[in-house]
């Protein structure tokens, strides 16, 4: 039987150090502080919204909440963005996505400073994390790289293969997966044959956005298995992008759907929002 890997203990046992972290700037009369901007009402995003500010109140930090109403125009949510940047006692800024369509969320994304890009999307903050400066690390494939090394995964010299390349997850994956020096392959939609590439890792990352895609037929015996897809199945069941059913038996580890990777990222959100406070205080 596969080992579970506890993405909820783990998040909390981060939540745990950042609190204790908190505390110890809070002791140098730093208030960890972030704005958090929501604009319109999507019921996802408010729902994650609202677990970001519980998040940021158990840990300490502070959080600055600006819930604008659908028809804000871009430039007045630039406008807002810009006071936020020259705000000193505003550390981390976080929008929540998606936008409503009438805003260009590539043009709010490169607004927010590069110093307080705690979601890790600016093109500054790609870069850096390319070239392997410090820098915000987009917080779902960070997540990943602390759930893969507390649960004593060895990435060094693994063959890694990473399906999907988002801009948000799969990119960064590949990046930080190189960093830790495994061996790195990414698929996509016009991979050629799927099955032969992932049957060859050792640790097999999915975010694919396709409930259940992954069976066993993909995944080599052993392997580690990380899903970091959420699907709502009818009934109301959270499901991923693995067929957990079908994989668990073949695998070595692997992550559940819920409980796996997605508490991780609102754990690194906080992370960043700590080491964003730390960046601009010269620490
Ligand atoms: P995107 O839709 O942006 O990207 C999906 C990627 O999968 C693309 O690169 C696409 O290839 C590739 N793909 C699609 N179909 C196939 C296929 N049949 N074979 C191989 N590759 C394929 O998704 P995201 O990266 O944003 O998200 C992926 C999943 O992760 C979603 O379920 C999302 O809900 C979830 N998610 C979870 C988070 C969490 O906190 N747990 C955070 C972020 C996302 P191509 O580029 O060629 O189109």
């Amino acid at each position: 039987m596969a080992e579970i890997i506890d993405g909820k203990q783990i998040s909390l046992d981060i939540k745990d150090e950042i609190k204790d972290k908190v505390a110890w700037l809070k002791g140098k009369d730093i208030e960890v502080t972030l704005a958090v901007i929501l604009v319109g009402n999507d019921p996802a995003s408010t729902v994650y919204v609202k677990n970001k500010k519980l998040a940021c109140e158990y840990t300490g930090i502070k959080s600055l909440s600006y819930e604008l109403p659908e028809e804000t125009t871009e430039e007045e949510l630039l406008k807002l963005i810009d006071e936020l940047n020259a705000d000193k006692k505003v550390n981390g800024i976080l929008v929540q996505l998606p936008l409503p369509k009438h805003i260009k969320e590539d043009a709010v994304i490169k607004r927010i400073s590069p110093d307080k890009d705690v979601d890790g999307f600016h093109p500054e903050s790609v870069g850096r994390l390319s070239i392997g400066e410090r820098g915000f690390v987009s917080c779902t494939p960070a997540g990943i790289i602390q759930l893969l090394k507390r649960s004593k995964v060895d990435i060094d010299g693994a063959e890694c293969v990473v399906v999907g390349r988002s801009n948000i997850v799969g990119k960064p994956m590949a990046m930080l997966l190189i960093r830790e020096n495994g061996t790195v392959t990414v698929c996509h939609s016009r991979t050629k044959d799927l099955k032969e590439v992932t049957k060859r890792a050792d640790i097999l990352v999915v975010a694919i956005g396709k409930p259940e895609f992954i069976d066993a037929s993909y995944v080599k015996e052993g392997a580690v298995v990380i899903d970091v897809g959420i699907h709502r199945k009818e009934g109301k069941k959270l499901c991923g992008d693995v067929n957990y059913a079908s994989v668990e038996p073949v695998c070595s580890k692997i992550t559940p759907v819920p409980g796996g990777v997605g508490p991780m990222t609102i754990a690194m959100l906080m992370y960043n929002c700590y080491e964003a406070a730390l960046m601009q205080n010269g620490l």
